[in-house]
């Protein structure tokens, strides 16, 4: 089975990153997704698997307050963190990672490689080396990757998991990710 032109190899990539629109009001940095990460994906023949965006899901495209670009970002994200922390929307992020753990565990039993996650560094979601929370950019997860980790975990599963902020420094990270060099 699957022996047709596909590369069986996907990655798990945080939704802004290919689809800036998404993203919280006053902190999109392209037009529509960070090329140099996509490129650098596709170029090694990995499909990518676009996570939801939480927040989007969540607390809609403004977040719940119209005003939060007029915020410092690490203050905005720590007003975010804290409405994700409800327990209705944390009952939101569980579903959502359940349904992306899901997926995963799919390709696995299929024989496909997962190469691993690539989340959003500074997110108070989707972050992987940083996230924010006190008003600072702080080492540590965002809520839904940590969500995600615990739903993988309940298959059985452990992915490496990388961060990305934009530009160069993206696309050697997911190099990196893809040379096996990240735990
Ligand atoms: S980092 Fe995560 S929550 Fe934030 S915009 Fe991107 S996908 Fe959405």
């Amino acid at each position: 089975m699957f022996t047709d032109g596909r590369s069986k190899k996907v990655a798990l990539v945080a939704h802004c990153l290919l689809n800036q629109n998404a993203i919280s009001d006053g902190t999109a940095i392209h037009p529509c997704a960070h090329l140099e990460v996509v490129k650098t994906l596709l170029e090694a023949g990995v499909g990518i698997l676009q996570l939801p965006c939480p927040e989007f899901c969540c607390l809609g495209l403004d977040r719940g307050d119209p005003a939060g670009a007029q915020r410092p970002v690490t203050v905005e994200n720590t007003r975010i963190r804290r409405q994700l922390l409800l327990p209705e929307n944390a009952q939101k992020l569980d579903a959502l990672a359940e349904q992306a753990a899901g997926q995963v565990a799919e390709y696995l039993r299929h024989g496909f490689t997962v190469v691993g996650i690539i989340g959003a560094n500074r997110s108070p979601s989707c972050g992987v080396e940083t996230t924010s929370d006190q008003g600072v950019e702080l080492p540590g997860r965002g809520v839904f990757m940590e969500a995600l980790c615990r739903a993988l975990e309940r298959q059985g599963i452990s992915l490496p998991c990388v961060g990305v902020k934009a530009g160069a420094q993206a696309a050697a990270r997911v190099k990196a990710l893809l040379e096996g060099q990240i735990e």
